[in-house]
């Protein structure tokens, strides 16, 4: 993966930036997590002790020489032992992230470890997952028991009985990508079992996912970038950034793009971390090529088809909200009769089979129209589109929220929709 922004900064840098992101997520809290870096020289940049999380700065940031002397001005984390067990015994790992979030927490104190297999990127970025047994926390005895789940292996990231997780990256953004996404799993799974039982995919389809990747796309190597077409990029990169920050896209899955002219657009390429997105990443599609030297998303095709046939489209998202998705990996149907709100701006959201979004199927763009502007599609995603993008966002943040509420709704009782009447009523007013 590309991290033009993070990947050269100095590992003070890049800790600071990824706690900050991990803290405002909610997932650690002010006292649990820590994060370090294993730099070129074999010393170990790490969060301190007992320093409060919301509010760390680059000086904060401790750094354990190789020989073993501490330099900073406080304590290095106390769970510090374990960090420097994984780099002892996998030298293929460079960065390290803990924390106690609150979904992948669950699933340690029932004992368990979340299947990746739920939605079809996880098994790819997440990795092999080990469990470690209860240990002390800060003790040699811990350190030891999570670094043998990662001796002579290829687990990634390790569930820590009653405690948490920790993962391994090949650098820290590979770490949090991991982390976020198996974070995602857990959490998916927990809404998807508050209303009913979530399916998982199989190894074949996730292997005919990895295969949609598009190798052989047509390339345009005269590019222009006239400036409504950069005006174009800014606005993805805004919205893509929005939708991190509102927890309604991950950065490992998610695409969005806006058409340019007639059937030309631009799109979000594959592998770069969405939240980390900048402008020149954007890739052209114009006259069915893409702009030379990049790779576009692997929904490509999808969003080619969605606007030759739809003219009334103007702009896609698709991405995986932790709320959807349980409709999505369920088969629950997602009744959005619940609010006025969202029934005009959703009406009714058919969920398709997992592979209606692969290459050469032709349903969601002959399903899509001005009454179904968005669908689900099970085990992968939530795909929603509109005139202008910031309308196509809206719509996603209503689709998020009405599916929030239903979730919540589960413990209290039965959802009592709005009925057939009301319904009309609300087209006549809201969509005629
Ligand atoms: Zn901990």
């Amino acid at each position: 993966m590309r991290q033009l922004d993070v990947e050269m900064m100095h590992p003070r840098v890049q800790i600071i930036k990824v706690i900050s992101r991990i803290y405002r997520d909610g997932m650690t809290t002010t006292s649990g997590g820590n994060i370090s870096i294993l730099d070129d020289n074999g010393d170990i940049w790490v969060t301190p002790s007992a320093v409060d999380k919301g509010s760390l700065r680059e000086d904060d940031i401790i750094c354990v020489k190789k020989d073993g002397t501490i330099e900073g001005k406080h304590k290095p984390s106390s769970e510090f032992p374990f960090h420097k067990a994984i780099y002892e015994v996998r030298p293929d790992i460079k960065a390290v992230i803990h924390a106690h979030p609150p979904a992948l927490v669950s699933f340690s104190i029932v004992r368990e470890i979340p299947d990746t297999n739920i939605i079809p990127q996880a098994k790819e970025v997440c990795g092999k997952i080990g469990y470690a047994p209860y240990g002390l926390p800060g003790s040699q005895e811990l350190g030891v028991s999570i670094a043998k789940q990662f001796d002579g292996s290829d687990v990634m990231a390790v569930i820590m009985e009653n405690h948490g997780t920790v993962l391994g990256g090949a650098d820290l953004m590979d770490a949090y990508t991991r982390f976020e996404t198996l974070e995602f799993c857990a959490h998916t799974i927990i809404n998807a079992k508050a209303i009913g039982e979530p399916a998982l995919l199989s190894n074949e389809q996730i292997q005919q996912f990895e295969d949609q990747i598009p190798h052989d796309v047509a390339r345009n190597s005269e590019v222009s970038y006239p400036s409504e077409e950069r005006a174009i990029r800014q606005e993805i990169v805004d919205i893509v950034r929005r939708a991190s920050d509102q927890g309604l896209m991950i950065s490992s899955y998610g695409t969005v793009s806006v058409r340019w002219k007639d059937n030309d657009f631009l799109i979000t390429p594959s592998h770069v971390a969405r939240w980390d997105i900048v402008p020149d990443d954007i890739v052209q599609i114009k006259g069915g090529k893409a702009e030379e030297g990049k790779t576009p998303s692997r929904a490509l095709a999808l969003h080619q088809k969605i606007y030759e046939l739809n003219p009334h489209i103007n702009s896609i998202i698709l991405t995986q909200p932790p709320h959807l998705m349980a409709y999505g990996t369920t088969g629950v149907k997602f009744d959005v009769r619940t609010i006025p709100e969202s029934w005009i701006f959703l009406q009714d959201v058919p969920c398709l089979d997992f592979g209606a979004h692969f290459y050469g199927n032709d349903s969601i763009p002959n399903l899509l129209s001005e009454s179904v502007p968005s669908v689900l599609i099970a085990n992968d995603s939530f795909v929603v589109t509109g005139d202008k993008l910031l309308q196509t966002f809206d719509r996603l943040e209503v689709a998020e929220f009405s599916a929030k509420s239903l979730v919540m709704a589960a413990p209290l009782g039965k959802l009592v929709p709005i009925n057939d009447e009301q319904v009309e009523n609300l087209r006549k007013k809201f969509l005629s």
